[in-house]
This record gives structure tokens, C-alpha cells and sequence, in this order.
């Protein structure tokens, strides 16, 4: 069973894959993985939980395979979007071992194109859970992650110049920098 939380930055996706860890009993049957290119913190990270949790830092998918153990009946992977390597190897592990594999992901880049290897992810995905955050200008739900820096101060932007826009302004924001 592979279980994929995806959706734009700021949209609780992390919280929910941590829920899910948190709320398994047995956690010595589990294996937490992350890329090794993001420096920003150790372990599995949201704003939503004070505990972080431990994890292996990868750079392929095939990594994984070197740390399975016997008893390991569920993975966890955060930022999958910054893997690399071939699918088929997570739904091997989900048919073959019967390992329950939770992941989560941005589905697009903040130009709005799928990210590395996520459409690959979503596609041998039994469940997908598209989070919504909410847009930085209008306050509707919002779909997108948006790249913002110090083109345009007076907007709120959050970790390292990013923002969450819905179509509307996301719209807008693509007509004024045509101009
Ligand atoms: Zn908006």
C-alpha cells in the first residue's frame, strides 16, 4: 500500500504525514527517509509538532533497500519531490514485502510544473491526499506555490521568499510580470 500526501508549500502536508506517524504504536517497525540536499533541518519537521522525527537521508530511491530490515513493515519518506531514482522500486517493496509506504511530496515546482520525480510517485500511489494551503492575497484555497523573493515587498512572503497563490492571483501575479 503506498499512501502519497501532496499539495503547495504551507499546506499542512508534513502534519499529516507526521499524524500518521505519530498515531502507529509499533514504531520500531518503521524507517523514515529524506533527501540528503535538504540542509534546512535534521529528521522530519512540522510547525504543527514540536517533536520532530529522526530520518535517514537519502539521494535515490534505491538507497532505501540498503537500510531494510527484517521487521520493517512501514516507510515514511518526507520531501520525496527532491529524490531521485525509479518507482518501481517503492511498489516492489509495497507488493513484494508488503511494506506500507507513506510519502509526501510538492507536486509542482513554483513555475507550476510537476516536480522531479512526484508524477511517477502519484501514479503508483494506491491513496493521494491533495492539501490545500491558503492564498497569501485573497485568502481562498489555495493550489500553488509561488515564487516571490523581492520582486514585490509588499507581500508576505514565507520560508526563503515563497507564497501560496490560488488561480486568480496567481493569474494576475503571470500578467504583471509579462508587462
Ligand atoms: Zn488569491
Amino acid at each position: 500500500m503506498i499512501k502519497t500526501f501532496t499539495g503547495p508549500m504551507f499546506s499542512g502536508k508534513t502534519a499529516n504525514l507526521l499524524t500518521t506517524y505519530f498515531n502507529m504504536w509499533n514504531k520500531k517497525n518503521i524507517l523514515c527517509f529524506k533527501p540528503k540536499i535538504n540542509t534546512r533541518d535534521k529528521g522530519i519537521k512540522s510547525k504543527k509538532f514540536t517533536e520532530s522525527v529522526d530520518a535517514i537521508e537519502i539521494n535515490n530511491l534505491k538507497d532505501i533497500l540498503k537500510y531494510l530490515k527484517k521487521n520493517t513493515r512501514t516507510i515514511f519518506i518526507d520531501e520525496a519531490n527532491f529524490l531521485k531514482g525509479d518507482v518501481k522500486i517503492l511498489s516492489d517493496l509495497s507488493i513484494n514485502n508488503n511494506i506500507d509506504i507513506y510519502i509526501c511530496g510538492l507536486n509542482m515546482t513554483s513555475e507550476q510544473k510537476p516536480f522531479g520525480i512526484m508524477p511517477n510517485i502519484l501514479a503508483i500511489s494506491d491513496y493521494i491526499e491533495i492539501s490545500k494551503s491558503y492564498c497569501t492575497i485573497c485568502n481562498r484555497e489555495a493550489s500553488f506555490t509561488y515564487y516571490e523573493g523581492n520582486k514585490n515587498s509588499e507581500i508576505m512572503v514565507g520560508d526563503n521568499g515563497y507564497i501560496s497563490l490560488c488561480e486568480n492571483c496567481l493569474r494576475k501575479m503571470r500578467e504583471k510580470n509579462e508587462k
